[in-house]
């Protein structure tokens, strides 16, 4: 831990708890806060012990997972009557980290940390999840993810706001879905990450996260074709270069898995 400024670690029990002063930051898993320098914070306010249920079932059938949802407790999630489920593991075991990261690690954390290899990101995207932010004057706001994550460590997350949950469609988890992910290494982070699903109807929505700045969502509102498929990745501008890959190593690789994404919800 490099938090050398900390003073002080309020445990929020209530809503009212969640009142940020200046220099103070949400601690959920502490995963990410406690693994780089934060001199910047002088005081944490775990969420926690705010005892939200890590999911319940919403009325239309769709999900409300708590953003205090951890990764193991999202992976146990049932996929009977809501087989997109299955993409939750999946965007699970693409991040790179050990056991004590899963069993710690929460989805409110991955989603506002905004990485670009967070792959719950991508797995959100591409299941149309709403998020629910409370704001400081005791009201909320939602958004789609893909409007929430604007590039690597930037969301539309103000100051005193707080991530409560992330609202998924019954429709969406009804869906058929695939995914694919590729990386230059065996354990190394993801190079590119496609999520897909397809609706009773056709719909069908790919997420593209790991390889760009911010996720790019692709929508058919009818099964594509595999022409498709690669004149919407070829519309993607946002391919970024570093360590864990090119920008036209990431874009080609995309056009591939993206097919192969297409192909499986086709089969
Ligand atoms: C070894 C290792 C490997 C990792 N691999 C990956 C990876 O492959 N991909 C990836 O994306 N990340 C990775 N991470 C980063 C991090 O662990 C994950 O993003 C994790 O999901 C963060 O969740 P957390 O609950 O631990 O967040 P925390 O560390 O508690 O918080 C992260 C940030 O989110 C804020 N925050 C948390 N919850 C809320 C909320 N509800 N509302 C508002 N703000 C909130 C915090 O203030 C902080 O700024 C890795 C970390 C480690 C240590």
């Amino acid at each position: 831990m490099d938090l050398p400024n900390l003073a002080r670690v309020r445990v929020a029990r209530h809503r009212s708890d969640l009142v940020l002063s200046s220099g103070e930051a949400p601690l959920a898993g502490g995963t990410w806060l406690y693994s780089e320098p934060q001199a910047h914070l002088t005081g944490l306010v775990d969420l926690m012990e705010l005892g939200w249920p890590a999911w319940t079932t919403r009325n239309d059938g769709g999900l409300s997972i708590a953003a205090t949802c951890t990764v193991a407790e999202l992976v146990r999630i049932p996929a009977a009557g809501r087989p997109a489920a299955a993409l939750f593991r999946a965007g699970a075991e693409s991040l790179l980290q050990s056991f004590k990261v899963w069993n710690t690690a929460t989805i409110g954390g991955n989603l506002v940390t905004a990485l670009a290899a967070g792959a719950l990101i991508g797995v959100t995207a591409a299941l149309d999840a709403e998020l629910v932010i409370w704001t400081p004057d005791d009201g909320e706001r939602r958004s789609a993810v893909e409007r929430f994550v604007l590039g690597q460590r930037a969301t539309t997350l103000a100051a005193g706001e707080v991530l409560r949950s992330i609202e998924l469609p019954a429709g969406a988890m009804a869906a058929r879905t695939a995914f694919r992910r590729i990386a230059l290494s065996p354990l190394g982070r993801a190079g590119t990450v496609v999520a897909g699903r397809r609706d009773a109807d056709g719909t069908t929505v790919l997420s593209i996260t790991g390889g760009t700045a911010r996720p790019e969502v692709l929508r058919f509102p009818e099964p594509p074709g595999p022409d498709h498929v690669v004149a919407a990745v070829d519309g993607i501008r946002t391919w970024f270069t570093d360590a864990h890959g090119a920008a036209d190593w990431r874009a080609a690789m995309t056009r591939v898995l993206a097919e192969d994404v297409r192909a499986e919800l086709a089969a």
